[in-house]
């Protein structure tokens, strides 16, 4: 009986408290709820503001498909001290707003998606600033924008880069010259541009779609577009779909068609947009994921992750072999060379970032056009002209340049710090979707 009252009790502390937690749970949903309705709130002035801003760069506004009334008419508006005064001061308010919220008890996705708003109108007031006319030297205007600034890098390291590639061809005339003859064989040839390109997206959706879930009715549609600063663009117009466009100014080579297709669409661009659509606009009403303001930290995660992906899909050697099996005998290219061009690839990869060395010192004033172009030739071993379109590319987006390498490392050391190794895909894969799939900002992969 004793033993019985004892667990009588013991039943009653228990229920006791159960009750006491539910009271907490329902105390707290309650708060998440109020909590819910301020973020939303905040959320869709937050895109409001973006997409007034703008109304001032034809750039800005990468992609939107929220309510359509939401979005003003009147484009290529001249920027004033009245647009900055009433821009800046919705801004700061809003950042007041989100200030104020820190009473809420959060869920750690909501949390992240404060820290996301966070940044992204942290932005958006630089964006204003330089509007206003203030040039910024190009690691502020990349924290201001991206929440990240490129590391520094030598020149010597990008040199012994160089001094390899002497030696696996050596020849006549300079090493980027060498390599921009030797590259040609590996052209795709334009009438079978399509059908390259087509059969490099099957594969890439193909084995994106063995670890990612991608929701029914995602689609792209591919367009070859001339002059163009840059290769290649995803525009994500809503409903799970893309339009991508691809320049064909230049010769798009072999290993250019997974590059694209990877970067752009699977499991690059489309797939990002795409899982922030369902996940954070559809299942959660997360308004502010509607809009991308390309001046902004989710620009850094959008390329990184793009660029990782490309990794990500086809391990070890498996691009060799598929491009080899597959790609080669489409485009009608002889794989004689194959070996000596995926190696000079390989190292050309390492020249990865000497790139935001060039736009660090052209932005900052420190160099010339020509020296400029002078380096991208010498350490991008691009042609003459290849080196000039990217001048234009660093010209238009500036900073954003840094996106694409430091994106990269920033999602490959986070991936790895939390468990994802190469033996180890599928968790790779894991943390790789979580991260196209929820709120994240680039400080916040950081350790
Ligand atoms: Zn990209």
């Amino acid at each position: 009986m004793q033993e019985g009252r004892k667990v009588n009790r013991l039943i009653s502390i228990l229920i006791f408290a159960l009750i006491l937690l539910s009271c907490g749970e329902r105390k707290e949903q309650k708060q998440l709820s109020d909590l819910e309705i301020k973020m939303n709130s905040i959320a869709e002035e937050y895109v409001k503001l973006v997409l007034k801003v703008g109304q001032y760069d034809p750039n800005y506004v990468d992609a939107y498909y929220g309510p359509r009334e939401w979005n003003p008419s009147e484009k290529n508006l001249a920027f004033d001290s009245i647009a900055y005064n009433n821009l800046s001061s919705t801004a700061d308010s809003l950042l007041n707003e989100l200030e104020l919220l820190s009473e809420y008890n959060a869920t750690k996705l909501e949390t992240m998606r404060y820290l996301y708003l966070y940044k992204q109108l942290l932005a958006v007031k630089t964006k204003l600033i330089i509007l206003n006319g203030t040039t910024l030297p190009f690691d502020l205007e990349s924290k201001g924008f991206y929440d990240a600034t490129a590391p520094p890098q030598t020149e010597e390291e990008f040199q012994k880069v160089i001094v390899e590639l002497d030696e696996l061809l050596p020849g006549e005339g300079s090493i980027e010259e060498r390599i921009v003859n030797f590259k040609k064989q590996f052209q795709i040839p334009k009438e079978k541009l399509t059908t390259v390109f087509d059969a490099a997206i099957k594969e890439c959706r193909e084995r994106t779609n063995k670890y990612i879930q991608l929701p029914p009715g995602e689609k792209f549609k591919v367009e070859y577009v001339e002059n163009k600063p840059w290769g290649a663009y995803n525009w994500y117009k809503g409903n799970l779909f893309s339009i991508i466009q691809i320049a064909t100014d230049f010769p798009v080579y072999i290993d250019g068609a997974v590059g694209l297709a990877a970067h752009e669409g699977y499991p690059g661009h489309h797939v990002y947009n795409i899982l922030l659509e369902k996940n954070l606009v559809k299942d959660n009403g997360w308004i502010e994921y509607t809009v991308y303001p390309l001046y902004s930290p989710q620009s850094l995660i959008a390329e990184g992750t793009a660029v990782y992906g490309e990794e990500l899909l086809f391990p070890d050697d498996e691009r060799i072999q598929f491009e080899k099996e597959v790609l080669f005998p489409i485009a009608e290219i002889d794989t004689t060379n194959y070996n000596l061009y995926y190696k000079i690839n390989s190292l050309k990869e390492k020249l990865r970032g000497s790139e935001i060395i060039a736009a660090r010192n052209y932005i900052d004033g420190k160099w010339t056009k020509t020296e400029t172009v002078n380096w991208l030739q010498k350490y991008q071993l691009r042609t003459k002209e290849r080196a000039e379109k990217y001048l234009s590319f660093i010209e238009t987006y500036r900073s954003y340049v840094i996106t694409y390498y430091v994106g990269k490392k920033m999602i490959s050391k986070y991936i790895e710090r939390n468990g994802g190794t190469e033996n180890n895909l599928a968790k790779s894969w894991e943390i790789f979707t979580r991260l196209v799939s929820t709120p994240q900002t680039p400080s916040g992969l950081q350790d």
